[in-house]
């Protein structure tokens, strides 16, 4: 339902927490965020409000880039293992998405019948086994092998232990917007959560991706054709 990402200077937790809060308006039934610091993703989420999570985030859990999630769940019920953040077998790479992956049921039988175990009833858990799973060599070229292979819609971001200086985002059908500060890039599903930070922005188009770093952000199709993104700035009501 609603998402949030930090790549930058700073750390991210308070961002997330405070972006998850300005999405709480569209209604969720939990949150979550995970963070990657030193090589090591930490994850926590829980069914409830933004509130009781942040309350629950571990006193040591900050970091220069993270996600962040609150869902509506549309795969399996509201709980404590099917809120995202969604993690791969290992526990390194964190997924987050809104919307709905329609062939979810075909992954996952495809993933039981290689070995694999499952933790939560969610299509998003799917995502994040197929991109840790991925043969290609980057976390943006794994992240377009996985989005190849599902139907639906979505929109992602994504952070991996094993590429901590970066974000991956992708959207088909539900909003991405990539927000641009000084040594600091904000991702958000909604505009809401990141105005108060920069006023600079670009939106994904449908089936396009972007990998987010402290320097900037650079966008392509699934197809790997580069894209040209202007971003602009947008007016903020007082
Ligand atoms: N389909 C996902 C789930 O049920 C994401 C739902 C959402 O929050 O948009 O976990």
């Amino acid at each position: 339902c609603g998402i949030v990402g930090y790549v930058g200077k700073g750390d991210c937790v308070p961002y997330l927490v405070e972006g998850l809060q300005r999405l709480e308006y569209r209604g969720y039934d939990s949150a979550g965020v995970a963070v990657v610091k030193n090589g090591a993703l930490r994850v926590h989420k829980a069914q409830g409000r933004v509130r009781e999570m942040a309350a629950g985030l571990p006193k040591r859990m900050s970091g220069p880039v993270g996600i962040a999630h609150t869902r509506w769940a549309t795969h399996g019920p509201p709980n404590d293992l099917n809120a995202h953040p969604q993690v791969d077998a290992e526990g390194r790479l964190a997924v987050v998405h809104n919307g709905i992956l329609e062939n979810a049921d075909e992954l996952r039988a495809e993933l039981v019948a290689d070995g694999v175990s499952l933790i939560s009833d969610t299509d998003t858990e799917v995502l994040a086994h197929l991109i840790a799973r991925s043969p290609e060599e980057t976390l943006e070229e794994r992240v377009r092998a996985a989005l190849r292979r599902v139907v639906g819609a979505y929109g992602i971001a994504v952070c991996d232990a094993a590429a901590p200086d970066r974000l991956i985002v992708a959207r088909n059908g539900s909003p991405v917007v990539i927000g641009i500060g000084d040594r600091e890039m904000f991702v958000a599903s909604d505009v809401a959560a990141l105005v108060k930070h920069t006023q600079q922005v670009a939106y994904l188009d449908d089936g396009e991706l972007a990998t987010v770093t402290i320097e900037g952000f650079r966008t392509s199709t699934l197809d790997r054709r580069p894209t040209i993104k202007e971003p602009h700035a947008i007016a903020v009501a007082e």
